[in-house]
């Protein structure tokens, strides 16, 4: 039997416009809701991106504010820009677009965004949070992909998840949100250097790959009836790919997400709910 579909495109139209009446009663009472992106240099891949970022915010009637440097700024361009929007009051969120090009520094960047101004819940602030399961804005990939799971009525209780990758990014804070009280999955967090890993991501129940390889997950990686979460993206000649290839693994696993359509969308949307969740508190 073909594996069930977890449509991240579907379960975004429902967060955003959940989002969308949360600005709107922020606007009632005379606020408004500011978005702000820092982009250095001209990556294609990150422009692309941001392009999206700023149509969700606009879309959710949010102000949304472009900063764009060239490839030659510094690193004291950078964290001067990031210092005028962390005192400017219209912005509530803030994104610096990662990577940032060689020579520059992108976790020192992100480290100067206001803690209350991280709409992509990176800042070292709020993963400490994040690993003692206190509230704030969530790392919006492994976010997003926990909004998945519940809206498709996913158990995690009790179940191996296997998340392949390890990055600040998605693989450790989606390590931590799987294995947290209440959530009560198993979480094996696998890399470049785990022996044997077409085996280990067969115990799964919950499989993550999150690598960036182009349809490196085949049928020798997913175990019967497993759910999928594919986070890879990757630009081919064939267009956009995920790690996952879909058509080895559509009729092996039980539930997956498609790329496009997926994780990323819910991205996206995690940003957005989580700039306006900064907005609600800075309301308070
Ligand atoms: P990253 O920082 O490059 O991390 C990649 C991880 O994959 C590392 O932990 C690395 O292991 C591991 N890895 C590399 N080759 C491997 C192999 N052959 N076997 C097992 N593990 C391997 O990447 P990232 O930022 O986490 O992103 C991963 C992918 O997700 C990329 O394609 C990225 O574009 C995509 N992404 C998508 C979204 C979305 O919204 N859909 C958001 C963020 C990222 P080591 O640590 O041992 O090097």
């Amino acid at each position: 039997m073909s594996a069930l579909i977890l449509s991240g495109r579907d379960v975004s139209i429902a967060v955003r416009a959940e989002v969308a009446e949360r600005v709107e009663a922020l606007r009632q009472k005379g606020r408004t809701v500011g978005l702000a992106t820092v982009l250095v240099g001209d990556d294609a891949a990150s422009k692309v991106y941001l392009r999206n970022k700023h149509r969700a915010a606009e879309a959710a009637g949010m102000l949304s504010f472009d900063r764009h440097l060239p490839d030659t700024a510094s690193q004291a361009d950078v964290e001067g820009v990031i210092a005028e929007l962390n005192a400017d009051g219209r912005v509530d969120g803030m994104i610096i677009q990662l990577p940032l090009p060689d020579g520059l520094d992108g976790e020192a960047a992100v480290e100067m965004v206001d803690p209350r101004k991280d709409a992509d819940g990176l800042h070292p602030f709020n993963l400490g949070r994040l690993v003692l399961s206190r509230p704030g804005p969530l790392p919006a990939t492994p976010g997003g992909i926990m909004r998945i799971l519940d809206h498709y009525g996913i158990e995690t209780a009790g179940k191996i998840a296997v998340i392949v990758g390890r990055s600040f990014l998605v693989g450790r804070p989606l390590g931590l949100l799987l294995g947290a009280k209440g959530v009560d999955a198993t979480v094996i967090n696998a890399h470049s250097r785990t022996p044997g890993l077409a085996g280990v991501c067969r115990e799964a129940d919950i499989l993550v790959a999150a690598v960036g390889r182009p349809k490196m997950f085949d049928e020798r990686f997913v175990k019967s009836g497993a759910t999928v979460i594919d986070v890879g993206i990757s630009r081919t000649d064939d267009g956009v790919v995920g790690d996952v290839d879909f058509d080895a693994v559509v009729d092996i696993a039980g539930a997956m997400t498609p790329v496009p359509g997926g994780v990323g969308p819910m991205t996206i949307a995690t940003l957005m709910a989580n700039t306006v969740s900064l907005a609600e508190q800075k309301d308070i």
